[in-house]
């Protein structure tokens, strides 16, 4: 019987199993960057859990469609409703628009996401492309009740909200807890409780980025984007929410309180947390300067890093712990994981020159042994997306790819399906799901070596005048979309 896929679920603190509100469809949001800077390597691994998340429920057959916005306003130094905003300060720090910011970074984003393998969401909306919809949330909020209005501001009312609902429960704080953190938090606010947040802000008359509003110029809370724009694109209630762990409290907690606050529904059934990517048992994080850009790691020049690692190992090491563990970063964990990670490549590539013969004495156990892999690959990965016990089962399963390849096991002495099976599952794991089998920069170096020895035979054969060999090799490229030019300086070559 195969194993039905369960999420641990943030606030019930359970491992449930997954019941879709309408399946096939599965509404899946995960909160994206601020882009502001660089994404750093912890943030990766956040995006990478959720990539993972959705592949593996569109390899299930859901019709999954995954939201993940882009913060490109309101989010504030403080992470609350205090300081500048990260963009602003950054766009004056760089002379620049704040879009030009916000165009850059989410340029790079784009970029790291593609070199690591990330598929693009369904959706990845804006905050600032989603203004009108934000304040008709406020307008919502303020309709029922649990909002109000001072001075151009508008804060949710959390005490009134208290009343009737639970505030604190995926987040396990109390009220005791709430007024101690937010009493550190609160400036010279005009807050009733040192506890409300921030729906709307009045911005300064110099701010970058505002927009008029029923209550004056001014920008949403942070909070605010993620519940207009999972609301619009999901439905006010929708299946699974997620983020690093950093953000349940006070983002998801107040993304709770806002979706109820505004339209009398809970707007989440499964929450999901990362937990955090750490150096030396601390969080990696850009203000305590432990952060590494990726692009720093595949070149290696860091002060922390003694050599450059490729993309896909260092995903691999990513995958070899649970999403919900810390990962502490180490030089000596990530080439543990390099070498790891070339023994699964070296075990892909052998299964692919693999063709199965009947021509031997059929062995059952070993047929056995192989469709159990099969299965306990599936109930590891329906256990909460485990990938660290995922990738186990890999391993074993390799070792049999390449005992078949060396001729140790007969390949011929388990059934047809049972090779199939194993082929499948393999290849769905390592290309689908993990999507760790891109061929890296070390694999385009291959590319530009072969090309140098093609044009080099090439040259041989033009210097002796073997024109039909140079013309054979140039239109044999050409079919390959390789186009060879010929100039003065040497010959060159482009793809297209
Ligand atoms: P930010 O751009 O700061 O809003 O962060 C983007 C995402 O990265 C959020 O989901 C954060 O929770 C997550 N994140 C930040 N630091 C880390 C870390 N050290 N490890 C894992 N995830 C992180
Ligand atoms: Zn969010």
């Amino acid at each position: 019987m195969p194993s039905e896929l369960k999420i641990y679920n943030t606030l019930s603190r359970e491992k449930e199993v997954f019941k879709p509100l309408n399946a096939p469809f599965v509404g899946l949001y995960a909160c994206g960057p601020t882009v502001y800077n660089e994404v750093h390597l912890g943030n990766l691994r956040t995006f990478t859990t959720f990539d993972v998340v959705y592949r593996y429920l569109t390899h299930l057959g859901y019709k999954v469609r995954y939201v993940r916005n882009i913060t490109d306003a309101g989010h504030l130094t403080d992470d609350g409703d205090g300081g500048d905003s990260k963009i602003e300060e950054r766009a004056k720090l760089e002379q620049l628009e704040p879009m030009e910011i916000v165009q850059k970074y989410t340029t790079s984003f784009h970029e790291v996401c593609d070199i690591f393998n990330l598929l693009p969401p369904s959706i990845e909306p804006t905050a600032t492309g989603h203004i009108v919809e934000q304040i008709e949330m406020v307008k919502r909020i303020l309709a029922r009740g649990y909002a109000y209005e001072i001075n151009g501001s508008v804060y949710f009312d959390v005490k009134k909200y208290m009343e009737t609902h639970p505030y604190g429960q995926l987040s396990g704080r109390n009220v005791d807890d709430l007024l101690e953190v937010t009493r550190e938090l609160s400036g010279t606010s005009d807050k009733k409780n040192s506890y409300d947040f921030a729906l709307w802000i009045k911005t300064p008359d110099n701010a970058l980025q505002k927009w008029p509003s029923p209550w004056g110029e001014g920008c949403p809370g942070w909070h605010l984007e993620c519940s207009a724009m999972s609301g619009k694109y999901l439905g006010h209630q929708f299946d699974i929410h997620g983020g690093g762990m950093d953000l349940k409290f006070p983002h998801h907690e107040c993304e709770i309180a806002q979706g109820v606050g505004a339209d009398g529904v809970v707007p989440v059934r499964y929450w999901m947390h990362a937990n955090m990517l750490t150096v030396n048992g601390e969080k990696m994080s850009k203000s305590k300067g432990n952060s590494f850009l990726p692009k720093e790691l595949f070149a290696g020049e860091h002060k922390l890093l003694e050599k450059a690692y490729a993309p896909m190992a260092v995903k691999f090491f990513m995958m070899q712990s649970h999403y919900r563990s810390t990962l502490d970063f180490s030089n000596e964990a990530l080439q543990a994981a390099e070498k790891g990670y070339a023994k699964l490549i070296n075990a892909y590539s052998n299964l692919q020159s693999l063709v199965y013969s009947t021509a031997a004495q059929k062995n059952e156990a070993e047929d056995k042994e192989i469709n159990d892999l099969c299965e306990q690959i599936y109930d590891k990965m329906n256990d909460d997306f485990n990938t660290a016990e995922v990738t186990a089962v890999l391993f074993e399963m390799s070792k049999k790819i390449n005992s078949f390849k060396e001729g140790h096991i007969a390949i011929g002495s388990i059934a047809e399906a049972t090779f199939k099976r194993l082929k499948d599952t393999f290849t769905a794991f390592i290309k689908d799901i993990l999507a760790i089998d891109k061929a890296d920069a070390q694999d385009d170096n291959t590319a530009e070596g072969l090309m140098d020895l093609i044009l080099a035979l090439r040259k041989d054969a033009r210097d002796k005048k073997d024109f039909a060999t140079s013309d054979k090799i140039r239109d044999a490229l050409l079919q390959l979309n390789i186009q060879v030019k010929d100039g003065k300086e040497g010959t060159t070559w482009s793809k297209n």
